[in-house]
């Protein structure tokens, strides 16, 4: 089987490249290395990586062209970077998948879209089930552009199901976390994990009382092979993610604690830490109903496994 991986060489990406060659695929990565990183793939023999964007057409209808199947991470995600960088998340996140499902279905190649828990907006339900509503805040607020983009862009995959009977599925993401991902973009497990191990004040921002279920991307990886793998679920949307809510300040405190470090905790505003623009969810946690009933999904490793896993690699690269 040969697979492409867009964003191949980003966080989630590089942990599906280890995923499907392991399983004996041929892999090819399509990553412009905006906020990838080529160390994270180049330890794979199997791999064949294209640095550039999948704004290039030509490229992604060459690469589609030769592969069996196609994973679509490549995306602006972050919210610091969103926030910074609003026209480009729109472009980049709407245009890329708009080439990519083009590409696809010239060639009849699946695809699967990964999106994001973002697009519930700030809809306060305790859960969130896939045919829930998505109350997505007001455009002058630039974080929900990237809510906005990935949902449009998850209309545009479920139209190329339902017009063109184009093989889709999109998988919506709830906190991946685990070794690899960078805290520059305002990831807050590597954030306050390297905090904690410097010694520095860790940054909790609000009150603390909003709440995220953390999923570890070991957990998540095979449910996306799984996913392409059956054909039973094209056309539909999952739900992949943790069950289990935490508080940011409990976080915190729990990071502090497996790190043994000395650190406070410092509560800072939300315009403090991304200026104006930007605008919280209080909880969000998903239903796993869905995925469960169609592959049998369940999150195995618990935050503290996580975090361990987290802070073992932070203290290996010394930041
Ligand atoms: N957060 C924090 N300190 C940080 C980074 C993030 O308190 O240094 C908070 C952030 O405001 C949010 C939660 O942690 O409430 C999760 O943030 P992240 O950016 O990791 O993911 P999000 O759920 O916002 O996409």
């Amino acid at each position: 089987m040969r697979a492409l991986v867009t964003g191949g060489a980003g966080f989630i990406g590089s942990h599906l490249c280890d995923a499907l060659t392991a399983r004996g695929h041929e892999v090819f990565v399509l990553d412009n290395l905006s906020t990838g990183r080529f160390q994270n793939i180049e330890h794979l023999d199997n791999v064949t990586s294209i640095i550039d964007s999948t704004l290039n057409k030509e490229i992604v209808r060459d690469l589609v062209r030769d592969v069996d199947v196609v994973y679509h991470l490549a995306a602006t995600v972050g919210v610091q970077l969103v926030v910074d960088a609003p026209i480009q998340t729109i472009q980049n996140n709407i245009q890329g998948t708009e080439i990519l499902l083009e590409e696809t279905c010239r060639y009849r190649r699946k695809l699967l879209l990964t999106s994001t828990s973002e697009v519930y907006g700030k809809s306060m339900q305790a859960v969130f089930r896939e045919d829930d509503d998505c109350i997505i805040g007001p455009p002058h607020r630039h974080r929900w552009c990237y809510a906005a983009s990935k949902a449009i862009d998850e209309f545009l995959a479920l139209s190329y199901w339902h017009e063109k009977r184009h093989p889709v599925v999109v998988a919506r993401l709830f906190n991946t976390v685990g070794p690899r991902q960078t805290g520059r973009y305002g990831m807050v497990i590597p954030n306050l994990t390297r905090q904690a191990l410097q010694g520095e004040p860790l940054t909790v921002f609000g009150d603390g009382q909003q709440s995220r279920c953390f999923s570890y991307v070991g957990d998540v990886v095979p449910a996306l092979i799984t996913l392409m793998e059956d054909d039973a679920v094209n056309g539909e949307v999952y739900n992949i993610g943790s069950d289990h809510p935490v508080t940011i300040e409990a976080l915190a405190k729990l990071i502090i604690e497996r790190t043994g470090s000395s650190s406070d905790i410092r509560f800072i505003p939300y315009e403090e830490a991304y200026g104006y623009g930007y605008e919280d969810m209080r909880h969000r946690a998903p239903s796993l109903e869905k995925i469960h009933a169609a592959i049998g999904y369940a999150p195995q490793t618990s935050l503290e496994e996580i975090l361990d896993s987290v802070i073992a690699e932070l203290r290996k690269n010394e930041f």
